[in-house]
This record gives C-alpha cells, sequence and structure tokens, in this order.
C-alpha cells in the first residue's frame, strides 16, 4: 500500500531545492554523468519529456533518516509543507543513494552532510490543506504540526491518500504475489462488492494493475487495440470478478486484460461486445440503439491480442452469459 512521506520544506534550504530541482526539474542530461546508463534508460521511459523533479534526505544525526528513506517505495507520495499547510504533493518514482550527484545538485548543509538519500518523483500538484485538515484526516491531534523528514503508517496514510485523493494510477505500490494471494484467500467468503466499498481488498488493484501495465504511463486497450495513458485504462475480468473460483481469480496472468474507459470495458461488461475465436463482435442476444451500433461497428472484427489458449475458457464463459 502507499504511504504518505511528510517531507517539511520551511527552512531556507529546503525552499531553496524546492525551487531548484522541483519547480525547475532535473535534466535527465545532468544525472547521466553520475548514474549508470541502465538507470538512465529507465528515467527516460518514466520522463518522456526529460525532466526529472528530484528531493533528497540528508542522512541526518545519527543517521536518523536512513531507515527512514528505507522504508520509501514507488508510489508513495511525498507532501510538502511550510508555513502551516501542506503546499504540494509528488509521487515517487524511484530512489537511489548518490552522495556525487547530492553534492552537485544541493552542496552541503552545516553540518556538512549532504541529501545523498534521493528520490525522483512525478505528478507534482499543487495543494492548499492547512495542517489543522490534515490532523484531522489522518486522525492526529488539532495542534500537531509535521515536523521533520518522516514516513507514515500504511493505515494513517491511506485515510489522507483517499480523502485528497493523492494516490497514482501510474507509480504503483510493490504487491507480491504472496500478498496478492493472501488477500484473494482473505475475502473470498466475503461479498466482493463490499470488498471493494470497505477498502479491505486494496491490494488486489494495484496488483493486477501493475501486472498488466508495470508502471509505465502508456498502454494497449485489449479491445479495440488503442494506446491511451494508463489512466484511461482498467484492468478488467474477462470473467466477471465475482464470479472466479479462488483458482481463478489468482490465474491473475489470464483473467485480466486492460481495457479502455472509452467503452470498451463497459461494452464487453455488459455484454454488448463478445470475443468469439480471437475476434471482437456484437452480441446477437442484445438489441443496440443506432448510436451504440455505430460504435460497436468501429471495433468489430478486431482480432484481440489477449486471446489465447490460457485466455479462451475465460472468454467463452464471458460469451455464455
Ligand atoms: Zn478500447
Amino acid at each position: 500500500m502507499s504511504k504518505v512521506i511528510l517531507q517539511p520544506s520551511g527552512s531556507v534550504e529546503a525552499r531553496e531545492h524546492y525551487e531548484d530541482t522541483i519547480k525547475r526539474p532535473v535534466p535527465i542530461q545532468a544525472l547521466s554523468e553520475y548514474l549508470p546508463a541502465e538507470t538512465i534508460d529507465q528515467l527516460k521511459d518514466f520522463y518522456p519529456d526529460g525532466l526529472v523533479p528530484t528531493w533528497g534526505v540528508t542522512p541526518g544525526k545519527n543517521n536518523v533518516n536512513v531507515p527512514k528513506w528505507g522504508k520509501i517505495q514507488t508510489g508513495d507520495v511525498t507532501l510538502f509543507s511550510a508555513n502551516g499547510h501542506i503546499f504540494a504533493s509528488g509521487v515517487v518514482v524511484m530512489k537511489l543513494q548518490h552522495k556525487g550527484l547530492a553534492t552537485q545538485l544541493w552542496g552541503y548543509d552545516k553540518s556538512g552532510q549532504t541529501w545523498e538519500y534521493i528520490y525522483f518523483l512525478d505528478e507534482i500538484k499543487q495543494h492548499h490543506i492547512p495542517y489543522i485538515e490534515f490532523n484531522r484526516t489522518v486522525g492526529y491531534a488539532d495542534n500537531f504540526i509535521i515536523q521533520g523528514f518522516n514516513v507514515m503508517r500504511e493505515e494513517l496514510s491511506e485515510r489522507m491518500l483517499s480523502f485528497f485523493d493523492l494516490k497514482s494510477e501510474i507509480y504503483l505500490p510493490d504487491v507480491s504475489e504472496e500478498e496478492y494471494e493472501k488477500e484473494i484467500l482473505q475475502f473470498e467468503d466475503h461479498d466482493n462488492l463490499d470488498t471493494y466499498r470497505t477498502g479491505k481488498g486494496r491490494k488486489e488493484q494495484p496488483f493486477l494493475r501493475k501486472q498488466l501495465f508495470k508502471n509505465k504511463k502508456v498502454g494497449t486497450c485489449g479491445i479495440c487495440g488503442n494506446q491511451y495513458p494508463v489512466d484511461l485504462l482498467v484492468a478488467a475480468h474477462i470473467k466477471k470478478r465475482s464470479k472466479c473460483s479462488r483458482e481463478e481469480r489468482l490465474d491473475y496472468k489470464n483473467i485480466v486484460i486492460p481495457m479502455c474507459k472509452f467503452g470498451c470495458d463497459d461494452l464487453f461488461e455488459k455484454g454488448y461486445i463478445i470475443v468469439v475465436d480471437g475476434k471482437v463482435l456484437r452480441n446477437s442476444k442484445k438489441s443496440y440503439t443506432p448510436n451504440l451500433l455505430e460504435k460497436v461497428v468501429q471495433i468489430e472484427s478486431r482480432e484481440c491480442q489477449h486471446w489465447n489458449e490460457n485466455t479462451r475458457k475465460y472468454f467463452e464463459w464471458h460469451q455464455q452469459q
């Protein structure tokens, strides 16, 4: 699950850093001197414009910040705060330790340390969230003041991320296969919708999305074949999720495919289109308005790239509904 990183930035130094490497992101060329080619290639994928919002923390007194930084993962959300409010957020893409790079970007602090525990951000957003709103959302005392770099517990983080809708749809937390399986087992007896609504099944969607989109910004709809930003694609179950057995839900490599929000997801879910022998077809059991038919004609007869020997049984189930 994604966590919240508290990053108070009221000091002169922090304000300068915010201007120098978040507001004016670091060009990838400037990083390539310090980082291995493999990392640079990854960064190029994540930042097509070549500009990388970059932040770093010092080790701190007695290395107090090091274990905190150690908890940071892809998909965590940093909250920058100063003067009584949270003024910006950003989503963690990747982190690395690099003294040379940090020195180049920000120099040294008074105690001779540099901000070498680096993390790269994306989806920078401006906010004006007073501390009191933050405190009440996560359940802190009204007079709590954000002080010092910290990483919040998952449960408290979740309250903040959901309430202010801060989660990324691109950069997702790492959920292991074991965690996914555990969650499927844990909630199999519960009403599926209820599990979704109460947010108990929080790991399932990130896990499935990560399998399909792998932190990429653009993906391909499995029905119409069009490419879209991944926040316009869903990880859709071919066989209705609530009808799947435990084994079928664990068959995550075959049971879900990407579908776009421009119709394919709904058209498929409601049975207006079916996939037969790898081809997208209209469904003779349904009735169509002329306008709906116009839409369906646009995708009809396309080859579905996700139809294969492993997924066939799920498409057949869908077709028979
Ligand atoms: Zn589509």
